[in-house]
């Protein structure tokens, strides 16, 4: 079945972002210990860490690199989970996957520093901070919790009050909030399109428009099947996440695709960016229906939400609904905002949304479920994977490795669904605590 993607030329990472390495469509058959398919964060990673062991390694992308969630995403870099609190995360994942995964999560974003750095990547990365801001009182409560938890692990966070979130975000609606100081921003493909080219670097081939169409074991090898060549190779690792196309038999059907919107302002002046966000630091709104929003290098502003009903569907009423969320949380921000970029990406929602490993052969995983963290995720991934690779035994690894399982068809209007309900209970947390409620909430 073939799948339509929005257009990835509509993006201000598309527009914006540093030149992609050269590469080229494979032709002819090649031979790697490791073949990777998909050319995102995940993908590229986990090229990266084996290329830097003196691994073989071959990346096969079907279109360009960062084509998926990686080149489309709003840039946040936030080393947390968004779907469960901690002690949910023990619950679900048990001993000891949980505290390891907890500990390459909450690392995450030393690993995306220490690549950025190495590699001299041109990405605009920013590590100004991530402030979740309360809304509404009861709201404080569940994020000290949050915060009181990741600082036990070590993470790097702190509760703020209300001046002090006002000082750091400009907006003085938010009755406190909790600031990650460690996260940060960048330039979604241009980040991708570095790693691309540190992992062309270290050794690694990364060939471009080239889907691959099948895989199979011949003379005690796996040959990965393209239209036009062939990779012949030890071990293969699916890293195709929402964007998956054929490739693994049912591997599309490990996730339920959820869409979500970003669009960018026009560059603001000197004067607004001193009344919005005036540290830099990227926001999220707190409400459950979420909004975020961040500065880009040329001082745009970047903000992401999900569609519901007419929001994401009438592009005008779109922007208007971005724009008075910007303004009721700014009230001083006098321009008018154009909103210049405006564009689409999947997510791969399952029905426990955490990175999720899966054996598909002796010899063969994906990984898929990486949903609305990917940046930092898939950035920490690759020692895991990689891991997988090197022949880590599986009871060592990072990720407990599981059998391929298709998502409950209940998945398909699922978060839809809990986005709705989450809305429903903001607006009554808010009315029922005397709190001021957005537009259109
Ligand atoms: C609009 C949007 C906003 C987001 N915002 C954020 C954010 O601010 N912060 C954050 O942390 N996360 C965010 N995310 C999530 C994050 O972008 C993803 O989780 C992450 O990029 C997934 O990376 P990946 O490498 O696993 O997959 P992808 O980047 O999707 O890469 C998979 C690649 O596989 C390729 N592929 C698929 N099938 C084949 C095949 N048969 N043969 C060859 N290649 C194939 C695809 O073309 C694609 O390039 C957002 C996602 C979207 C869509």
């Amino acid at each position: 079945m073939s799948r339509r993607f929005s257009k990835f030329e509509d993006t201000l990472w598309h527009a914006t972002a540093s030149a992609a390495p050269k590469t080229a469509p494979l032709a002819g058959t090649v031979t790697a210990d490791v073949c990777i398919v998909g050319a995102g964060y995940s993908g590229l990673s986990t090229a990266l860490e084996l290329a830097r062991q003196g691994v073989s390694v071959v990346v096969l992308e079907r279109k360009e690199i960062g084509f998926g969630g990686s080149g489309r995403n709003a840039g946040h870099c936030t080393p947390t989970f968004t779907h469960y609190s901690l002690p949910e995360l023990r619950r679900v994942l048990g001993a000891p996957w949980a505290e390891r995964l907890i500990h390459r999560q909450t690392r995450a974003n030393d690993k995306v520093s220490e690549m950025i750095a190495r590699y001299g990547i041109d990405c605009e990365w920013e590590q100004n901070g991530y402030v979740q801001g309360a809304l509404y009182p009861s709201h404080l409560k569940t994020l000290e919790k949050r915060a009181q938890e990741y600082n036990s692990i070590g993470a790097r966070t702190r509760m703020l009050d209300r001046d002090e979130t006002r000082a750091i975000t400009g907006s003085s609606r938010f009755y406190g909030g909790w600031l990650h100081e460690e996260a940060g921003g960048l330039n979604a493909l241009g980040y991708a399109r570095g790693l691309g080219r540190a992992v062309q670097t270290e050794g690694g081939c990364i060939f471009t428009d080239t889907e691959v169409t099948g895989c199979v074991r011949d003379n005690g090898a796996w040959v990965v099947h393209t239209p036009h060549g062939a990779v012949r190779a030890e071990k293969v690792i699916y890293t195709t996440g929402a964007y998956t196309v054929a490739g693994w038999p049912k591997l599309d059907q490990t996730f339920r695709i959820m869409r979500v919107f970003v669009a960018a302002t026009q560059p603001l002046s000197e004067a607004a960016q001193a009344v919005v966000l005036p540290k830099r630091t990227t926001i999220q709104d707190g409400r459950g229906d979420i909004y975020v929003y961040k500065y880009n290098a040329q001082n745009r502003i970047v903000a992401s939400m999900f569609p519901m009903g007419q929001r994401g569907r009438d592009p005008k009423f779109t922007r208007q609904v971005l724009s008075d969320r910007l303004k009721w949380l700014h009230p001083e921000l006098r321009e008018d905002l154009r909103w210049e970029f405006f564009w689409y990406g999947e997510l791969d929602m399952q029905r426990k949304t955490i990175p999720r490993l899966y054996s598909l052969a002796p010899g063969v995983v994906a990984m898929t479920g990486l949903s609305g963290r990917g940046v930092p995720t898939g950035s920490m991934i690759g020692g895991i994977l990689s891991d997988w690779a090197m022949g880590v035994a599986e009871a060592n690894l990072d990720l407990k490795i599981e059998p391929l399982h298709a998502q409950p068809r209940y998945m398909s209007i699922a978060p839809q669904a809990a986005l709705r309900g989450y809305r429903l209970r903001d607006w009554a947390r808010a009315k029922t605590q005397g709190a001021p409620l957005p537009p259109h909430a």
